[in-house]
């Protein structure tokens, strides 16, 4: 089908071929002949990025009369951007006609609007709160519009506009055509269109509440206190990316962005304390490319319309479908090809059932790549630069004999080396004793492999890279209290009631002891020790949770590791309570976390001599 056999004007068809619009897509196949032949309303759900604006926009362009000084079409939509985007669609796509399309929305001088107001436009495109005050102004005056758009319908709904939806439909005339666009269908939708649409048609573009086909959902299983290096090594396995993580809330929002960006990434955050202004730098820096990837929360990021997103990454599952609906739907637009990641642990393997089960899609397991595989990748991004690189002949030549003759010893294998080594060896190092990020059930509490460690205690030997990195954990007993490294090993063989836990290096103050443990053993001597009255146990530092090894994008090296912000599990740090807490830099959430066990160890802080009263 071409957009001459849909009937259009050809000012508009002139407009789109300047726009290089060869082919309508597919929900604008749908809407255009509906809208321009049909006379009822219309209920289409398709996701945004599908080519939305025209499907509602071209037929609006065709059917409106410009000699007539009337608004004669009003579309709202959610987000001042979108309201923008659209207008600025609109006019893009009337050039050559004499329409004219004014936006209003909040957040922007109202004179400057109420001026364009004046001279009477034909279609308004408005965010809901700003068009009933400019209603309430009588300004703005619907009596007369012939039809209504409601663009992202659930997104308006999400964002609490329900009350001025209904209020606004009331101000319109009942004889109005009204076109709802969704990207989902929750019920307050259906009852919307039932109460306000008359005889509405509904069109689903893609199946229902699926989304694009042209997105593939994977996800990696993880420990969630690896969550942000598996964030780094899907980055680094991607090095063109360019997309959003999406967080939960501004505080992890800021938390993952900096250290994205403390560790050399291409990185910003999006989230509601900035101001508006801040905010529309940060959208325009990412839209234009100068950052590679946003980090937002799902409010900050709803004004955003970028189309060719390469990835969205869930650094957390929402607890919504519709909202995974959203974001995955933002990557995967204008018929290219997206990625949705999740990052998820091994607790959160239903969630991703659930969706499947309602996105009626599959979403692939995928092994969280180790750093041979990101270095093969980065390597060969790297050559597959250099051969596209472009040359300037002219600004090179002049140093190229002094060049030649310099390098003249090397044979063209030996050049190639130290050229990619010049360029590669930090990478290398940085990943060369990368850590197997995966979640294996190993990673649980007791593993079979702490059977095998009996009698082994003290001699770790190499085995430091099987069983993980090491924790440090403090005791709030020491030499005061009759505690040396034996009776040490003696208390732990007691509590936990085996002799499977392998301790590191021991430290024995006057009031505290020190010791390492495997961080695979870490959840069973936490567990162990979470009933003990008088003993208290807590992290004294972390395991490497935040750096891989060393190299170009480790965060600044020398920092306190005190000072980053989550704590061994990969949550965030909570509030210190106690001397111990405070110096032990971070609280223990064990996986299955209880808050009943922490709260055991909190009642007993601040004994004196813990070992001795418990002899
Ligand atoms: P929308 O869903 O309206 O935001 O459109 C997504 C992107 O697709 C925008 O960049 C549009 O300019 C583009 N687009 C819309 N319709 C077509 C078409 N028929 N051919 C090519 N690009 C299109």
């Amino acid at each position: 089908m071409t957009f001459k056999e849909l009937n259009l004007r050809e000012e508009i068809l002139s407009a789109i071929g300047e726009l290089s619009f060869e082919f309508p897509m597919p929900v604008q196949e749908k809407v255009i002949p509906f809208m321009l032949e049909q006379n009822s309303d219309l209920v289409a759900l398709a996701q945004t990025g599908t080519g939305k604006t025209a499907a509602f926009g071209l037929p609006l362009l065709n059917m409106i009369d410009a000699n007539r000084k009337q608004v004669q079409a009003l579309v709202l939509a959610p987000t001042r951007e979108l309201c923008i985007q659209i207008s600025n669609d609109l006019k893009n796509f009337s050039k050559y006609l004499h329409t004219r399309v004014v936006p209003v929305y909040g957040g922007e001088d109202i004179r400057t609007q109420l001026k364009q107001l004046d001279q009477t436009p034909q279609i308004i495109v408005a965010t809901p709160g700003r068009l009933i005050d400019l209603i309430e102004r009588g300004k703005i005056k619907l009596e007369n519009i012939n039809y209504l758009v409601l663009d992202e319908a659930d997104e308006m709904l999400n964002m609490g506009f329900k009350e001025d939806i209904e209020t606004i439909l009331k101000e319109t005339p009942e004889t109005r055509r009204t076109t709802l666009f969704s990207a989902t269908m929750p019920a307050e939708i259906a009852r919307i269109a039932k109460k306000y649409m008359k005889d509405h048609e509904e069109i689903t573009v893609g199946s229902k509440n699926s989304g694009s086909d042209n997105v593939s959902h994977i996800y990696y299983v993880s420990q969630a206190k690896q969550r942000y290096l598996v964030l780094k090594r899907i980055v680094d396995l991607n090095p063109d990316i360019y997309g959003i993580v999406f967080c939960r809330t501004r505080q992890e929002t800021k938390e993952v962005a900096d250290h994205l960006m403390k560790d050399g990434y291409n990185a910003d955050a999006l989230h509601g304390d900035l101001s508006q202004a801040q905010r529309d730098t940060v959208m325009q820096k990412f839209r234009i490319r100068n950052i590679q990837l946003l980090v937002a929360t799902d409010v900050a990021a709803r004004g955003l319309d970028v189309s060719d997103l390469t990835h969205v990454i869930n650094y957390n599952l929402p607890d919504d479908v519709e909202i995974y609906t959203h974001r995955s739907g933002r990557t995967g637009r204008a018929n290219k090809k997206g990625v949705s990641v999740s990052i998820i642990h091994s607790k959160e393997k239903f969630k991703i059932k659930d969706i499947e089960r309602m996105l009626r899609k599959n979403f692939e397991q995928q092994q969280i790549p180790n750093g041979l595989e990101v270095c093969k990748k980065q390597l060969f991004h790297m050559i597959d630069k250099m051969q596209q690189v472009e040359v300037n002949e002219e600004q090179i030549s002049p140093y190229m004999d002094q060049i030649m003759k310099q390098l003249e010893y090397l044979d063209k294998s030996e050049l190639l080396k130290r050229f990619v080594s010049l360029e590669f060896n930090r990478f290398l190092d940085y990943y060369k004793d990368a850590e197997d990020l995966n979640y294996h059930e190993r990673d649980r509490g007791m593993k079979r492999d702490d059977r095998g460690d009996r009698g082994d205690r003290g001699n770790r030997g190499d085995r430091g890279s099987k069983r993980g990195d090491k924790i440090r954990f403090k005791m709030n007993i020491g030499n005061k209290d009759g505690i040396n490294p034996s009776r040490l090993l003696g208390i732990i063989n007691d509590v936990v009631g085996d002799k499977t836990i392998s301790v590191g290096d021991i430290e024995v103050t006057n009031k505290f002891t020190f010791f390492d443990i495997f961080a695979d053993q870490s959840d069973k001597i936490i567990n162990a020790f979470a009933d003990q009255k008088d003993i208290e146990l807590g992290v004294a530092r972390e395991s490497k949770g935040y750096s891989e090894s060393s190299g170009k994008r480790r965060p600044e090296s020398g920092k306190r590791r005190t000072d980053r912000p989550y704590n061994s599990d990969g949550g965030y740090r909570r509030k210190s309570s106690g001397d111990d807490r405070k110096s032990s830099g971070g609280s223990w959430k064990p996986e299955g976390n209880n808050e009943r066990k922490s709260e055991s160890r909190r009642k007993t802080s601040g004994s004196d001599k813990p070992w001795r009263n418990r002899r």
